[in-house]
């Protein structure tokens, strides 16, 4: 019967932070769960070493060598797994007819299309990927509705919320009044925003809290990941901008706070580790072993909170001022986030400049309305603005170098 199949599971960015974190859970529970489909974007000899462990159906690089790359190795160990390549790929992966659930752990715009494919093949689609969200916005949730798909949050202070509310998603509005997100404030913190400028990209990488791909870790940094997480949470629990409010907690043990409508706060706590979460969207609504540790009450020495300060974050308020903007606003603040942070990790912008580049993205470019009304408006409107954000960038380098 169905109910004693094995899961089948489509891992899309399965060598990154998630994906591996996500592989660790599945090892824990070989009887619920069969991995369908790995993929990657450069890393041939781990997405090979994937293969071997997990035995995929099909497995996807994003080029025709890389492929052939993957191929030769996994040929010479005998293993049959069939070699996909390129976007489309992806896609296929994400909808084939035997896959149940989906886990989207590829990081940028670059996942939305592979979500979009899930959602309408209405899968249970495990969402890390928080950027295809913030770019697809309301077509997104509309592909997850039309498609009859399951929307599990990854990202861990959205399985915070999803755990504190009912399981009857048509309770939720009348239960929330505003949801509060966490966030740790990113290794600086406590610095003077006015010494950031020449901070490198392996001290923004340093979290303190976390261990996690570079894009992302950038963006806690910078809470620009914050800034995308009140959009995310906009779109996931259909709230209103205002209804979404966040807070400092360095310490990472409340990962967010739901606040019901008689102030009663329900909050989701536990030590801070992805494989929670995971493991909550890989088995809801029942609770699988994640191999995280128990959260030890007696030897936390304080949960702390303070303000989101605007001076000394003032990326994290761009949020509220794209989704209050023009549709399609989100969709440019995350392209031009994505382009400063890719600057950044190439010492082509400094630390603060990411800040200065994505305000200004976001001031400059006008959005057409047309754009808006479909994904491949959209995803021309993100090309636009990465273009636009390149060339600012060009613009400040030159600057720098006279
Ligand atoms: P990562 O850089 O460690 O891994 C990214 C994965 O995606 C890799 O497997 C990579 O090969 C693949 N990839 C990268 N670019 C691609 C492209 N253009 N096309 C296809 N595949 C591509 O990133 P991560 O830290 O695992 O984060 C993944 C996503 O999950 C991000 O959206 C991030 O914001 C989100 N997330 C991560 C964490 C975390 O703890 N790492 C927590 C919450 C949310
Ligand atoms: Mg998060």
């Amino acid at each position: 019967s169905s109910a004693a199949r094995r899961q089948r599971i489509s891992i899309l960015g399965s060598t990154g932070s998630i994906g591996t974190s996500t592989l660790d859970v599945l090892s824990r529970h070989p009887e619920r769960f069969e991995v369908f489909a790995l993929t990657a974007h450069s890393r041939v000899d781990e997405l090979a070493a994937q293969c071997l462990t997990w035995r995929p159906r099909l497995a996807v690089m994003p080029t025709a060598e890389l492929a052939q790359q993957l191929r030769e190795r996994l040929r010479a160990a005998g293993l049959h797994t069939e070699v996909l390549e390129g976007p489309s790929a992806l896609e296929h992966v994400a909808s084939h007819p035997e896959v149940d659930s989906v886990m989207a752990a590829i990081v940028g715009a670059a996942g939305l299309r592979p979500c979009l494919a899930a959602a309408r093949a209405g899968k249970r689609l495990l969402l890390a990927n928080k950027e295809a969200l913030v770019v697809g916005g309301a077509l997104f949730m509309q592909a997850v509705q039309q498609g009859g798909a399951t929307l599990l949050p990854i990202d861990s202070e959205h399985s915070a919320i999803f755990q504190c509310l009912p399981e009857e998603r048509s309770a939720w509005a009348r239960r929330i009044d505003h949801i509060v997100l966490t966030a740790s404030g990113g290794p600086f913190r406590s610095r003077d925003p006015g010494t950031l400028a020449d901070v490198t990209p392996a001290q923004a990488c340093a979290h303190p809290n976390w261990t996690m791909g570079r894009k992302i870790s950038v963006d806690s940094a910078t809470m620009m990941n914050k800034a995308l997480e009140v959009i995310e949470a906009r779109w996931l629990f259909d709230l209103t901008p205002q209804q979404v409010r966040v807070v400092i907690h360095p310490q990472s043990i409340i990962h967010s706070m739901v606040v019901c409508r008689d102030r009663s706060v329900l909050a989701q706590l536990g030590t801070p580790d992805m494989r929670v979460p995971i493991a909550y969207g890989l088995s809801w609504p029942e609770r699988i072993e994640s191999g995280a540790q128990t959260l030890d009450f007696c030897s936390l020495s304080s949960l702390t909170f303070e303000p989101a300060d605007a001076t000394r974050f003032p990326g994290l308020h761009l949020s509220w001022q794209a989704l209050a903007a023009a549709e399609g606003s989100t969709t440019v603040l995350n392209a031009a986030n994505e382009v400063a942070v890719a600057s950044f990790l190439a010492e082509r912008l400094r630390f603060d400049q990411i800040h200065a580049l994505n305000a200004e993205t976001l001031a400059c470019l006008s959005i057409d309305a047309g754009e808006v009304t479909s994904v491949d408006g959209l995803l021309a409107l993100d090309e636009r603005a990465r273009a636009h954000a390149r060339e600012i960038v060009g613009r400040w380098q030159g600057r720098v170098a006279v």
